[in-house]
């Protein structure tokens, strides 16, 4: 990685040397007419509305490795044939085992019935059967305590951490609202601590043969946000699930006041290793300009989500939006001079690992120097949902000042501003530590943090329909006007986001 870098530095030492700098003096030309025929096709003739429905209602819930993203893929690569985009195709990444969910209950039996609300992690292996057990408070335990405790762990489920007090209760600011630095995520709120972490719990939970693990999470009246283990969680590793914070913390203090509570758990899982491989979608309106026809704009958007939802807001609305864009190109039968192609990414929950497989083979390393080359931009819309607002700029001023000149006529259609600042953990990521320009949507921020974003609340009652419209319209307006000005999108930036996840 060290070498691939320091080559990649000179080069783009040579790059920015070289970049034009006549965008940011000159007016950049702004095809009205254009964002006119778009705004018609997505408002008179919209399908976005029916593509995310399938998404979210039909198919529900598209964690990467599962039949149900394979199977969202699968319509997503038919749509865009349908709709007469070329070379619709899926391109494989080495992923892992698949997982999915086939029964999960869990109650309190005792001191009285009361049915608990939660989820599994993904990839959490099945309890063996229906367990009865005592719950155990570990979250005031040092290491000590609980290698002490020792045989009567034995078949327990254990309560992890201390009672959760500090919860995710405001969003991040909206940047193209507020002069204030950009976020990524939900402010710092204090987190809850465990007397001794999980990680370190763990082993000795497996070690005496611990039925299951239970924790809190950062949401309250109802919210929970649960993600996943490893996808290469050990078969013997202790089943773990998020459970709503107030019921949690009610466990909790009766444990506290000397009342013994019983549990009722049901967790039944299935791992599949037929296939570890995932998959991203392609498909594009081939170029046609004889000399830079070969040069590609690339959107793009990832299907995958979590499991405890149907992933409206992360992301099949970006998705939706994305492909709606491409419908529109198409059926204005634009002839764009550059390659305008969609990539509809899978594995970003787990570290974008469907777009640094896509970037890696076709821009990374000598072999695919032309192909570097010919990237004009990386278009990627993923954080929060409503309307786009513009574009962060990674520190990219000369194509900032081109995106401004595109994003001025859409102001009447909702947009606000592009901002220079960077944001971290999401696809575009993949591109910029290549030195390549990639740039992700300002979207809204509202009740994101606080309720949507990996939470069992992101269902598609938190999309509107005018918001997909609007950023379908936005995105085809850019991808139009880049596949179309004479010059890439200039590259002057180097890495400026933190790393991914
Ligand atoms: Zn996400």
């Amino acid at each position: 990685m060290a070498s691939r870098n320091s080559s990649r530095t000179q080069l783009l030492v040579v790059l920015l040397l070289a970049a034009p700098c006549v965008a940011a003096q000159t007016q950049e030309p702004v095809d009205r007419a254009m964002i006119a025929r778009i705004t018609a096709e997505a408002n008179d003739r919209s399908h976005v509305g029916e593509t995310f429905n399938y998404f979210v209602n039909i198919i529900g819930g598209r964690l990467a490795g599962s039949r149900a993203h394979k199977a969202s893929a699968e319509y997503a690569r038919a749509k865009l044939t349908e709709w007469g985009l070329k070379d619709s195709h899926f391109e494989a990444f080495p992923f892992g085992r698949g997982w999915e969910l086939q029964q999960f209950t869990l109650e309190m039996t005792g001191p009285r019935y009361f049915p608990i609300t939660g989820f599994p992690e993904a990839w959490t292996p099945s309890t063996k059967g229906v367990i009865t057990a005592p719950a155990i408070y570990l979250g005031d335990k040092s290491v000590a305590e609980i290698e002490a405790m020792g045989e009567k762990l034995k078949g327990a489920i254990v309560l992890a951490q201390k009672p959760q007090v500090a919860f995710i209760r405001r969003d991040r600011l909206q940047p193209a609202t507020n002069v204030d630095a950009v976020r990524s995520g939900a402010p710092p709120s204090e987190r809850s601590e465990y007397t001794t972490p999980l990680r370190t719990m763990e082993p000795i939970l497996r070690k005496y043969g611990a039925a299951a693990v239970l924790r809190a999470s950062q949401g309250e009246h109802g919210t929970f946000f649960v993600q996943g283990g490893s996808r290469t969680t050990a078969p013997d590793a202790t089943p773990s699930v998020v459970v709503v914070a107030e019921q949690y913390n009610m466990m909790v203090n009766a444990l506290l006041g000397g009342l013994p509570v019983q549990l009722r758990l049901a967790l039944q899982v299935q791992f599949s290793s037929a296939d570890t491989n995932s998959y991203n979608v392609i498909a594009e309106i081939p170029g046609s300009d004889p000399v830079i026809g070969k040069e590609v704009v690339l959107i793009g958007a990832h299907l995958d989500s979590w499991h405890s939802a149907t992933g409206a807001t992360d992301n099949a609305d970006a998705v939706s939006a994305a492909m709606e864009s491409m419908r529109i190109l198409q059926a204005l039968h634009i002839t764009p001079r550059r390659t305008i192609r969609i990539a509809i990414w899978s594995g970003e929950e787990e570290g974008l690992l469907g777009s640094l497989a896509y970037a890696t083979s076709h821009f990374a390393g000598a072999s695919n120097k032309a192909a570097f080359d010919n990237l004009s931009v990386y278009l990627n819309d993923d954080p929060g949902t409503g309307p786009t607002y513009g574009f962060y700029m990674e520190n990219n001023e000369p194509a900032k000042a081109i995106f401004d000149a595109w994003l001025e006529p859409l102001k009447s259609q909702g947009t606000v501003k592009n901002v220079i600042g960077p944001i971290p953990s999401t696809d575009h990521l993949s591109f910029t530590r290549f030195g390549l320009p990639a740039f992700t949507a300002i979207k809204d921020y509202d009740t994101y943090d606080v309720r949507e974003h990996h939470t069992n609340a992101d269902f598609a009652e938190r999309v509107s329909e005018a918001g997909l419209r609007q950023s379908a319209i936005v995105m085809a307006t850019f991808a139009y006007h880049a596949a179309m000005r004479n010059e890439k999108i200039p590259r002057v930036s180097l890495v400026t986001a933190t790393p991914p996840r």
